[in-house]
């Protein structure tokens, strides 16, 4: 019987039972989870089979990751799955004069798409990996629509169930769609165009896209909708995204109560809040995921409660842009359902739960309505339950074997205490140790199966200077890149030979 983490192969799930054993695990009672002092886990071909101490049964392999915490894998329903852009307008405001609103002369040019077929498919496979090197064992990816033509299409997709496949990734995939977008008509009147043919068009390409892929590698790709934002969506797009919802089995995303443009438009258009309007036309149901909610109304809250929306909370993306869940604490006391998404540039959940912790306790303006374990459980369970999944999200008997280990004495960690405050108060990804996903080993020490990360950095950092570069075509008055993106202080370069 071998000891050591050598005896596993990167990409392969390991033969036999395989016990894992370290200073703590999340166990799993009655509902919430447990920590289990020198817990042990045993899992065999992708299902968890024990979950305590002192294992009787015969083990093929034993790993002690001695001072770690095994917890179930984190659940991504926002996940970050582009080069981000998102990072490019941190400094850099408003986002309709920084190529975040096309303008009306690239509308008239006729959009196109910004990356090649090979570079959207790369840098899917690229977030993948970035997600599993940070504890993230199911994802449903978000990525931007401002540099596509319209929506996103079935080969990048047909690509990314296969990346997800090689690599060992949990993902819930079709290509968004949507009937609309916004245009910048003059500078700081942005109004929405619509096409509503081109919506219904991306939404039967994704269900057949859902009916090809569900179930497909070992079942870790299945379908989610994503229609792109309700402020470009009609109301007959949306009825029918929830009826193919409904048909197919499969929940539908859809970003709302997400910011002021949105509000704005909504509220131009259907007279009321993006919530409401859904409510009214029976649409908000427990099919509903609903990123961010950061500018939800009382009344939007109380619909969510009601009709069993999951709100997918990104703090991180929501605080650096200026806005937050108020509060996370309040939403669940009211008993809606939160779910955890990065979204944004790092993919970093853990850091993302921290961020969540601060931002709630600014909100309430007091530190004890919510806890460490609070977040925890919204990037487990909460994850888990939004997608209708009883068998992720926690480690029991019976689950899947979607398992992270993080260390708990990396050199840069806070002091170890309570394993859980750790984890968030350290606020780093860079813990994670190794990642099991269906019983599979998809990263160990920093290796991830399928992708040499550090090659792969390279040629995203490529592909996104050249996205950068051509930023000035759908940037307001075409200024150079420099104007759009100015740097932090003035750059000096090397005159000299
Ligand atoms: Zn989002």
């Amino acid at each position: 019987m071998s000891k050591d983490l050598a005896s596993l192969t990167l990409g392969r799930r390991p033969e036999g039972r395989t016990l894992v054993t370290a200073s703590w695990v999340v166990g799993h009672k009655d509902g919430s989870h447990r920590l289990l002092q020198n817990g042990e886990v045993v899992f065999e071909n992708g299902e968890i089979l024990f979950v305590g101490h002192r294992f009787a049964g015969e083990v093929a392999r034993r790993i002690d990751f001695g001072n770690a915490l095994i917890s179930p894998g984190l659940i991504d329903l926002d996940a970050l799955s582009d080069l981000d852009t998102t990072i490019l307008g941190i400094d850099n405001h408003p986002g309709w004069t920084k190529g975040r609103v096309w303008p009306r002369s690239y509308v008239d040019a006729g959009p196109y798409e910004m990356y090649s077929q090979n570079e959207l498919a790369f840098q899917k496979r690229f977030a993948f990996g970035q997600l599993l090197l940070n504890g993230i064992t199911t994802a449903a990816p978000i990525a931007s629509l401002f540099y596509r033509e319209w929506g996103e299409t079935i080969g990048e997709f047909d690509a990314a169930a296969d990346a997800a496949g090689e690599l060992g990734l949990r993902v819930y995939l079709s290509p968004a769609y949507r009937s609309g977008g916004m245009v910048l008509e003059s500078p700081g009147q942005i109004v929405p165009i619509f096409d509503e043919e081109r919506g219904f068009q991306g939404l039967n390409d994704a269900i057949a896209y859902i009916e090809r892929q569900h179930g497909r590698h070992g079942d870790l790709v299945r379908g989610m909708l994503a229609p792109d934002r309700v402020e470009t969506s009609t109301l007959d797009l949306l009825q029918r995204t929830d009826a193919a919802a409904r048909d197919l089995g499969v929940k539908f995303r859809l970003h709302m109560a997400q910011g002021a443009m949105e509000v704005d438009t909504v509220r131009m258009l259907h007279g009321s809040t993006a919530p409401a309007w859904l409510a009214k036309a029976g649409l908000l149901s427990d099919r509903l995921i609903a990123p961010h909610a950061t500018n939800a109304t009382e009344e939007d809250l109380a619909l969510y409660a009601q009709n069993g929306v999951s709100i997918v909370h990104c703090p991180l993306v929501s605080g650096r842009g200026g806005s937050t869940l108020n509060s996370f604490s309040a939403c669940r006391k009211r008993g809606i359902n939160i779910a955890m998404g990065t979204d944004t540039a790092p993919a970093d959940m853990l850091m993302n739960l921290l961020v969540g912790l601060i931002t709630c306790r600014i909100n309430d303006g007091a530190p004890h309505q919510v806890r460490s374990a609070d977040l925890y459980d919204a990037a487990t369970l909460g994850g888990a339950r939004a997608l209708g999944r009883a068998d992720l999200g926690h480690l029991s008997p019976g689950a899947r074997a979607d398992i992270a280990v993080f260390d708990l004495d990396d050199t840069v960690m806070a002091p170890s205490i309570d394993p859980i405050t750790t984890l968030v108060t350290g606020g780093s990804g860079k813990v994670t140790r190794a990642v099991f996903v269906d019983g599979r080993v998809s990263m160990v020490n920093r290796q991830v199966a399928g992708i040499d990360m550090e090659k792969a950095r390279v040629q995203a950092q490529a592909q996104y200077d050249g996205l950068i570069a051509k930023y000035p075509e759908r940037s307001w008055n075409s200024p150079p890149v420099s104007e759009i993106f100015s740097p932090s202080y003035p750059i000096e370069v090397d005159t000299h030979g």
